[in-house]
């Protein structure tokens, strides 16, 4: 059994953190607002407050965040837990974030004698408490095989694309195409309205038709009700952010997306009127008044 710090208890990290309790590791919880850590102490994982402190005893540091901004604080900050592990530690940052970022993140967990595994995940919250999360890694594979039995308490696949960098560069372009997905959806629902096409037959033939990919599916019905989630499990903000760094991982490695940028914009436009809002109500911005 390891000695483990997580990082992050939103949606996705609370779940993960349960699951590694629940299969006996010892583990130090640390979160930016500590009410959402209750449940986790209930249950017997230790808090710290800051995370260095969660991280100075730590074999393996786990990472649930936001964004860059969020990571960078935590790993790299004024009390970030970066500095605070033992050498020969090993990173294991979960979140969706740029691609710059992850490789500027795993070269200070390298020059401080630390092993760094890209492992952002593909799954919903639910699939975080029941340990069904695809690991989506970019590692030298001999630092995955050490974690590998503590992984597998997170996941039902783990998928090594190469060098770390690489599990990133895959969520970002798997992230990016779900966006475009979603907005695509959201323009044929406006056209099929001003159509004055029947909703209901609309809305079974895309769920059965040859474009009916999951994201369509989960947001096909909602948007056509305009019926949001008052707590959605992702935001328009998170898909947002995924759509910018996967854009700019695109243009920066010499791939326009043009169907990319297009995305971008309309989910620009939805953060500006709804951050934390249902991904559904990119229908808001997309159908004209
Ligand atoms: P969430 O519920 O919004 O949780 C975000 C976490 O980041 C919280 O612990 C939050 O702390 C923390 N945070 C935000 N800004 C911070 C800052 N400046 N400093 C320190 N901590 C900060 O999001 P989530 O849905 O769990 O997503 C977490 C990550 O997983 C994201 O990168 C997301 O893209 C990715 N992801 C999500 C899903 C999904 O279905 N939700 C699926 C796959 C991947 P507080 O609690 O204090 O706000």
């Amino acid at each position: 059994m390891a000695r483990i710090a997580f990082l992050g208890l939103g949606r996705m990290g609370a779940g993960m953190a349960t699951r590694l309790l629940g299969a006996g590791h010892q583990v130090t919880v640390w979160n930016r607002t500590p009410a959402k850590a209750s449940g986790l102490l209930a249950e017997g994982a230790r808090w710290a407050g800051t995370p260095g402190t969660a991280a100075a005893e730590a074999e393996l540091a786990f990472a649930m965040l936001a964004d860059d901004a969020a990571s960078r604080e935590v790993w790299l900050g004024a009390d970030g837990a970066l500095r605070h592990l033992p050498p020969r530690a090993i990173v294991i940052e979960c979140s969706t974030l740029s691609h710059p970022h992850v490789l500027e993140l795993a070269a200070a967990a390298s020059a401080r004698g630390l092993r760094y595994i890209d492992c952002p995940v593909t799954g919903l919250p639910h699939m975080a408490a029941a340990g069904e999360l695809t690991l989506l890694i970019g590692a030298d594979p001999a630092d995955l095989e050490a974690v590998r039995p503590v992984l597998e308490q997170l996941s039902k696949s783990i998928r090594l694309f190469g060098p770390v960098g690489t599990g990133t560069g895959y969520k970002l372009m798997i992230n990016l195409m779900g966006a475009v997905q979603i907005a695509a959806l959201a323009e044929g629902l406006a056209l099929a309205d001003r159509l004055g096409l029947d909703r209901e037959a609309v809305v079974g033939a895309i769920e059965t038709g040859a474009a009916a990919s999951p994201q369509v599916v989960r947001h096909c019905r909602p948007m056509a009700e305009a019926r949001y989630a008052a707590d959605p499990i992702f935001t328009v903000a998170l898909r947002h952010k995924d759509a910018s760094y996967g854009l700019a991982l695109a243009q920066s490695s010499g791939v326009p997306a043009p169907l990319g940028a297009a995305a971008t914009q309309w989910w620009s436009k939805a953060k500006a009127l709804h951050p934390g809002g249902d991904e559904a109500r990119l229908i808001e911005v997309v159908k004209p008044s």
